[in-house]
């Protein structure tokens, strides 16, 4: 089950977190990984070596995601010229600027929505091409659980997260004749760096509303990303997947 043999990834901010999570369980699976990262070349390069140590391909892209159109085609350009294809896309990059709505300014609103939703829509623009070549690929886009509830104090990076889910429903009604996927996951409170500094106070509240009680692993992420990228989840797009400890149970 679940088998990734032959398949090649690309991961967007692929050097940490649940990047390099997500990277690494692919290689497990057998897939080679074209692992992006903007300015840790070392940690990326740690996870390229990594992955060659299982016996499969790896690279790591410098590029910025939030660059534009340019930056994600080039992104997705040297994944091409170095596997030949791409099957499966993680749009994975993300930051956080967290502030209030009324001490929310400019910097902080237009850098979330550059990292958070342009750069998946340019990367899945770039991506859309050759996956309509190939009649066949795999969009998984990492949204939030604070896009589907809101989350006061992340007005932009919930608007984001909102916007990635709207953005993967359409792709996937676009690209479902030629058997091309888009899902998108949702993830609660997981353990990385990103959620490392986090105030007591905000890590209790999550608790209390996570039925199950605890705060995800970056594995819990990543095995949703092997199952929509495998072949046994063809049936599946347009969908938002929660791994978040049950704390958004949607219809
Ligand atoms: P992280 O900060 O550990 O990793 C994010 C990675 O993305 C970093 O390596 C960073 O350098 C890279 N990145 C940021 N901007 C980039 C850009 N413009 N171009 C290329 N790379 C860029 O964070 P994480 O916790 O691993 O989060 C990964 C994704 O999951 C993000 O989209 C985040 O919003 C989402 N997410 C995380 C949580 C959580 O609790 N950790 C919850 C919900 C959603």
């Amino acid at each position: 089950m679940f088998d990734l043999s032959g398949k090649a990834a690309l991961v967007t901010g692929g050097s940490r977190g649940l990047g390099r999570a997500i990277s690494m369980a692919f290689a497990q699976q057998g897939a080679d990984v074209a692992v992006n990262y903007r300015g840790n070349a070392s940690a990326a390069d740690e996870v390229v070596a990594a992955i060659r140590e299982l016996g499969h391909e790896a690279i790591s892209i410098q590029g910025d995601t939030a660059g534009g159109r340019e930056a994600c085609e080039a992104i997705v350009k040297a994944a091409i010229d170095q596997f030949g294809k791409v099957d499966i896309l993680v749009n994975n990059a993300g930051i956080t600027r967290d502030n209030l709505l009324m001490r929310m300014d400019e910097a902080e609103w237009d850098d979330v929505i550059a990292t958070n939703l342009s750069g998946p829509f340019w990367m899945c623009r770039a991506i859309a091409r050759p996956m309509l070549k190939a009649k066949s690929g795999r969009i998984i886009n990492m949204s939030s659980v604070a896009g589907r509830m809101g989350n006061a104090g992340q007005v932009n990076y919930a608007s984001a997260k909102a916007g990635l889910i709207g953005l993967t429903k359409t792709v996937a009604r676009e690209l479902a004749s030629r058997g091309i996927t888009a899902n998108a996951i949702a993830p609660g409170l997981i353990q990385t760096e990103l959620t490392a500094d986090l105030p007591d106070a905000a890590r209790q509240f999550v608790l209390d509303s996570t039925p199950l009680g605890y705060i995800g692993s970056v594995e819990d992420v990543a095995a949703a990303a092997v199952y929509l990228a495998s072949d046994e989840a063809r049936y599946v797009t347009g969908q938002v997947l929660g791994i978040d400890g049950g704390m958004m149970m949607g219809g």
